[in-house]
Order: C-alpha cells, then sequence, then structure tokens
C-alpha cells in the first residue's frame, strides 16, 4: 500500500576517487533520515569481496537488455569511461519509497540527469574533489593504478565535472567527517517530498 508520507530521492554522483563510498558509508550511519541505498545493477564483473545482491546486482549483458526491453530500469546508462553498463531497478525504489525511505541513488551525470527528468523533486548531491589536481594526487598518493589508468580517471573525472553545476549541491571532500556533516545537513534540511513529474 502506497503510504501517505512517499519518501525522496536523493541522487549522490562524482569522480572515482574523490571518497564518494566513504563518504555514503558515514552519512548512512550518521543521518537522522530513513534511508535505504539502491543497489544497482551492472554488466561488469564482480571485484574481489563484492557480493551480488549488496554491492550490485551483477547481470550478463544479455540478463541486463532483456530487463532493459522489459522497462525494469528508472535509468541505465552505458558509464563512460568504463565500458559496462549500469543502472537503476525501479524494484529497488518504488517500494522504499513507497515505505516512505529516502532511496540514495550512487549514480554516474548521465544517470543523475535521467533520474531528474522523472522525479525533479530529487535532492541532487555532486561530491567532488577541490580541483582535478587535487585529485591527481590522491590517486598518485594511493598508488594503486599506474599512471595511464591515473589520466584515465582524470580525463572522466574532467568530463563528470562539467556536470556539477547541475547538482543542487555540491559538495567539497577535502575532509572525509566534513562532507559527511554537510550531505547530513543538506539531507535534514530537506521538507519537501519525491512524488515523479507526472503525478
Ligand atoms: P564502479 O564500477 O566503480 O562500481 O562504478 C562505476 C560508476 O558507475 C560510478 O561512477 C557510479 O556512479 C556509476 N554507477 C553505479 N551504479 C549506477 C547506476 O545504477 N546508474 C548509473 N547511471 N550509473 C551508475
Amino acid at each position: 500500500m502506497p503510504s501517505d508520507n512517499p519518501g525522496k530521492l536523493v541522487v549522490i554522483s562524482g569522480p572515482a576517487g574523490a571518497g564518494k563510498s566513504t563518504v555514503l558509508r558515514e552519512v548512512f550511519h550518521h543521518c537522522r533520515r530513513p534511508l535505504s541505498f539502491s543497489v544497482s545493477a551492472t554488466t561488469r564483473p564482480p571485484r574481489p569481496g563484492e557480493l551480488n545482491g549488496r554491492d550490485y546486482h551483477f547481470l550478463t549483458p544479455a540478463e541486463f537488455q532483456k530487463r532493459r526491453a522489459e522497462g525494469d530500469f528508472l535509468e541505465c546508462f552505458e558509464v563512460f569511461g568504463r565500458g559496462h553498463w549500469y543502472g537503476t531497478l525501479w524494484s529497488e525504489v518504488t517500494p522504499s519509497l513507497e515505505a516512505g525511505k529516502w532511496v540514495v541513488l550512487e549514480v554516474d551525470v548521465d544517470g543523475a540527469m535521467a533520474v531528474l527528468e522523472r522525479f525533479p523533486q530529487a535532492i541532487t548531491i555532486f561530491v567532488r574533489p577541490r580541483s582535478i589536481d587535487v585529485l591527481r594526487k590522491r590517486l598518485e598518493a594511493r598508488g594503486t593504478e599506474a599512471a595511464a589508468e591515473i589520466e584515465r580517471r582524470l580525463e572522466v573525472a574532467r568530463q563528470e565535472m562539467t556536470f556539477a553545476d547541475r547538482y543542487q549541491h555540491q559538495v567539497i571532500n577535502d575532509d572525509v567527517q566534513q562532507a559527511v556533516n554537510r550531505i547530513c545537513q543538506i539531507l535534514e534540511a530537506d521538507g519537501t517530498n519525491a512524488l515523479p513529474a507526472h503525478q
């Protein structure tokens, strides 16, 4: 049964390496909103330690396209610079919204724009490094990627940063705790609900 108090969509994007996952984990612990994380579907293979249904719904390309054709996705894209499909399943969103949850979608910039078209009242937050140079230093310090991979990631990040102004909020992730506090502030300050555009 739909609740009288439908929840809200919260869309979070930002370049890889900006520390989004760490920040989001902390937000879930600290924010005083009934947050629920939407587990995306993807065609990329699981990384070590990732679990099907917890980190992603891992689908074959054929399964993904079948579900796409059946209209199972709120949005899906072949994510720029990744070479794999990613998408938000309606089944991750609708039941939680109807239960009054605040559904957090961690999607790329194309996904975010597509969600906004259907849910103009979604809260959109772009988590970003202070600059591309800061991101470069962070990736270099991590030491897990080869130089060519760092350049590739920075190029993707540059493209993504051109979308930053289209988000309602930008949060600079210089310091994890400050970024977490800022996102919690944004969520706790928002009082409107999230009915789709056509309702
Ligand atoms: P990763 O493969 O590192 O887990 O994620 C790669 C990128 O895919 C991230 O930038 C993330 O935001 C994006 N992504 C993850 N899930 C979705 C989704 O459901 N839809 C879209 N459009 N992008 C997604």
